[in-house]
């Protein structure tokens, strides 16, 4: 006889004590109150009649596998962003792309440098790869410490993540400061500049990336029509990748991860960006209403160039986050730290400015 610790199913020690994925919650239904989920930086709009019609035609066909080159919506990519085909790879959400570029350049031992607080899924697919995670603490004002990350550079470190604009605390990274560390970090290292909300840059100051991209052959642009684009449930994303990295990137993706319905809905959405991007401008005017509001009120909140705004509350986190629960509002908390809120229609920002206010004369 085996006893119970023989039996049980041996999985790797890489995924002891990895934290699994936290989604944002669904709104929570309250009686006569309507509630929103603004826990995700999801488009609060419905896709495009165009958009939604190429979908539902594409559903014809499946039946068949997609096209695993991809090759139409690449091309598309490619004229949009003035590169070639080649350079375009597509997957499952930037973060399909993200665990392909993961798997392809890190393994066991390895270090990942990014900083901290930022996009929960880094830690996750770093300690999935068996790597080492190098976070380096963000600044006061939740920015990148671009310096403190050359610092965190070692033998070890086969790749760094810049998170531009950070999620979840809103600032983009500057083009100098930018610039300045990819002169300080070798050449050798991959260089990920996640660019998820780069549609709500605003910032003269910020870095553009396809610039950066262009001018540095160790750096892989990512990109996503999850957010501005609005296409968050059919999971299409991108990265530019110079040729020689790309050709390796793509030994490490799995085949017909995009779905046919996705590859359309995306092309049609570029077809649509003048659309689209009247969205975007009303999302980014709303963020402002709200930043100034915020900060009428007396919140201390970091700059914003994305579609949220971080409420620094640090131990009062989970506390907002069940105040605004029960008002309709479910929202982003990170315990001690602050709440992730993001920009919706304007119904649900007004309402949270209600929160705020309300929320902070409840406490004073
Ligand atoms: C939302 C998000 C992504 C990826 O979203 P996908 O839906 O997988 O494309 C990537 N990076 C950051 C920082 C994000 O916030």
């Amino acid at each position: 006889m085996t006893s119970d610790h023989d039996s049980r199913v041996r999985l790797r020690a890489a995924l002891d004590g990895l934290p699994p994925y936290r989604p944002g919650k669904p709104a929570t239904v309250l009686e006569g109150v309507t509630a929103y989920k603004i826990s995700s930086n999801e488009n609060p709009y419905p896709p495009l009649p165009s958009v939604a019609e190429v979908a539902v035609g594409a559903v014809a066909n499946i039946n068949r596998y997609p096209d695993a080159t991809m090759s139409a919506l690449r091309e598309r990519l490619a004229s949009h962003l003035e590169v070639t085909a080649e350079e375009v790879i597509v997957g499952a959400g930037s973060s399909g792309v993200l665990s392909q570029i993961m798997a392809a350049a890190v393994g066991e031992n390895d270090e990942v440098v990014y900083a901290w607080r930022s996009f929960e899924l880094y830690p996750i697919l770093v300690g999935l790869a068996g790597a080492r995670s190098v976070q380096v603490p963000l600044t006061a004002e939740g920015r990148h410490d671009l310096p403190a990350m050359a610092e965190a550079v070692g033998p070890a470190t086969r790749l760094l993540l810049v998170c531009t604009p950070n999620n979840p605390t809103g600032p983009s990274v500057g083009a100098a400061e930018l610039d300045a560390l990819l002169r300080a970090v070798p050449r050798h290292v991959l260089v990920v500049v996640d660019e998820a909300y780069t549609e709500f840059v605003t910032d003269e100051d910020a870095a553009a990336g396809l610039e950066v991209y262009a001018a540095h052959p160790n750096v892989v642009l990512l990109r996503t029509f999850s957010k501005a684009y609005g296409l968050a449930g059919l999971r299409v994303g991108y990265a530019l990748a110079h040729p020689a990295v790309a050709t390796e990137l793509r030994k490490a993706g799995l085949p017909f991860v995009v779905t046919e319905i996705a590859q359309r809905a995306a092309v049609a959405s570029l077809d649509a960006h003048h659309e689209l991007d009247v969205r975007v401008k009303e999302l980014i005017g709303e963020r402002r209403r709200v930043l100034d509001g915020l900060r009428d009120q007396g919140w201390d909140v970091p700059d914003t160039q994305a579609n949220f705004v971080w409420l620094p509350l640090g131990a009062d986190a989970l506390d907002f986050a069940d105040y605004a629960d029960a008002r309709g509002l479910s929202v982003r908390p990170f315990a001690g730290e602050g709440v992730r809120c993001s920009i919706d229609v304007p119904e649900a920002n007004t309402r949270l400015l209600e929160v705020t206010a309300s929320f902070r004369a409840d406490r004073s």
